[in-house]
C-alpha cells in the first residue's frame, strides 16, 4: 500500500504497485543428461518468489523459473496417489511441477470512484507445492545384456557415437548408457548399454536391480558373451545364468526375443569356444553372431539381424527419420 507523495500534492492517489509472480518448477528432458542422480543428492527444489510492489506504482519483477534437467525418458508420479503425471519420453520435452503463485495487486488497482484513497491491497497467492516419485525409464528400443566385461560398452561405441568408459575391469559401466545407432538413412534405432547383471540381481544384491529396470521397455535385447579364454568365462554358463536372472526379475523379459553376439572372436583360442558355444546352442536353435566389438568384425551383420528382427516385431519406439 502506499500513496502518491510530491509537493504541492497534498493528497496524491494510490500507487502500491504489484507484487511479482513466483517462479514455477519446471522439468526438462534434457539428452545431456542420463542419470537422476542429482535428484537423488538435492531432493528439494524451490523457485525464488517474486520480488514485492512498491510505490510510485512500481511492480514487483517475476521470479525466474526454477528448471531441473533429467534425461529423457523420466518419468514422473505422484508420490501420494501414484498417478502417472508425466513421461518426459523425448528429449526438450517440459512438463510444469509447481506452477509459481500469482503476486498480489497493490491499493492502486482499488481505486474507484467510491474509493479514492484505497487501504486495500491483496496478497499474493502460494506457489505449487507437491512430492514426487521420479524414475528413469529407458526408451531404448534395444538393451544389451550380458556379464561385465563381455564387452557391451565397447559393442555400443562401435556402433553409435555414444562413449561409454571401457576397462578390463567389472561395474565400469554405473549408467546405462543410450546410443543411437544410424542404421542406413531413414533407419535408426536407439540401443541401451545396461550395466553389468550380476548373479542374485533379482534379489537386488550388488547393483543389478536397479540397472534391470531400464531394459523393462526394450522390445529386443543382444545378449553379449564373451568368448576370450583369457577371461576364464564359460559363454554356454553365462549365457543360461543370465537368462535365469532375467526371468527370475520378470518372465516377461525371460522371453524378450534375444540375439546372440559371442564377442572377442579376435582373442586368441577364441575360435574353439565359438565352436562349443555354437554346437551346444544350435541344440536349441538358437543361431550366435560371432563379432569382434573392438576390430568391427561381424558387427554389420549383427546389425542387419537387429534391424530385421525389430522390423517384425514392428517396433512403434524405433523412429523413422522424417
Ligand atoms: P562391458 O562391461 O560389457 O561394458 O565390457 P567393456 O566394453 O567395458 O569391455 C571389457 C573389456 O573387454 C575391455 O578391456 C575391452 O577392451 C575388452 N573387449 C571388448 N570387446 C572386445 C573384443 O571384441 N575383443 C577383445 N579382444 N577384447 C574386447
Ligand atoms: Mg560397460
Amino acid at each position: 500500500m502506499s500513496f502518491r507523495r510530491e509537493k504541492f500534492v497534498p493528497k496524491g492517489g494510490p500507487d502500491g504497485g504489484d507484487g511479482g509472480r513466483g517462479g514455477s518448477v519446471i522439468f526438462v528432458a534434457d539428452s545431456q543428461k542420463n542419470t537422476l542422480i542429482d535428484l537423488a543428492y538435492q531432493q528439494h527444489h524451490r523457485a525464488k518468489r517474486g520480488t514485492h510492489g512498491r510505490g510510485s506504482n512500481q511492480h514487483g519483477k517475476g521470479a525466474d523459473d526454477l528448471h531441473i534437467h533429467v534425461p529423457p525418458g523420466t518419468v514422473v508420479h505422484d508420490a501420494e496417489t501414484g498417478d502417472l503425471l508425466a513421461d518426459l519420453d523425448s528429449p526438450a520435452a517440459t512438463w510444469t511441477a509447481a506452477e509459481g503463485g500469482r503476486g498480489g495487486r497493490g491499493n492502486a488497482r482499488f481505486l474507484t470512484n467510491a474509493n479514492k484513497a484505497p487501504t486495500h491491497w491483496e496478497e499474493g497467492q502460494p506457489g505449487e507445492q507437491r512430492w514426487l516419485k521420479i524414475e528413469l525409464k529407458s526408451i531404448a528400443d534395444v538393451g544389451l545384456v550380458g556379464f561385465p566385461s563381455a564387452g557391451k560398452s565397447t559393442l555400443i561405441s562401435a556402433i553409435s557415437a555414444a562413449r561409454p568408459k571401457i576397462a578390463a575391469y567389472p561395474f565400469t559401466t554405473l549408467q546405462p548408457n543410450l546410443g543411437t545407432v544410424e542404421y542406413d538413412m531413414n533407419r535408426r534405432f536407439v540401443v541401451a548399454d545396461i550395466p553389468g547383471i550380476i548373479e542374485g540381481a533379482h534379489q537386488g544384491i550388488g547393483l543389478g536391480l536397479r540397472f534391470l529396470r531400464h531394459i523393462e521397455r526394450t522390445q529386443l535385447l543382444v545378449h553379449v558373451l564373451d568368448l576370450d579364454p583369457l577371461t576364464g568365462r564359460d559363454p554356454l554358463e553365462d549365457f543360461d545364468v543370465l537368462n535365469e536372472e532375467l526371468t527370475a526379475y520378470d518372465e516377461k523379459l525371460g522371453q524378450r526375443p534375444q540375439i546372440v553376439a559371442a564377442n572377442k572372436i579376435d582373442a586368441e583360442g577364441a575360435g574353439e569356444n565359438l565352436a562349443e558355444l555354437q554346437a551346444a546352442l544350435g541344440k536349441r536353435d538358437i543361431v550366435v553372431f560371432a563379432i569382434s566389438a573392438k576390430e568391427g568384425r561381424g558387427v554389420a551383420e549383427l546389425l542387419d539381424e537387429v534391424e530385421k528382427r525389430l522390423r517384425e516385431i514392428g517396433t512403434e519406439d524405433s523412429e523413422e527419420a522424417p
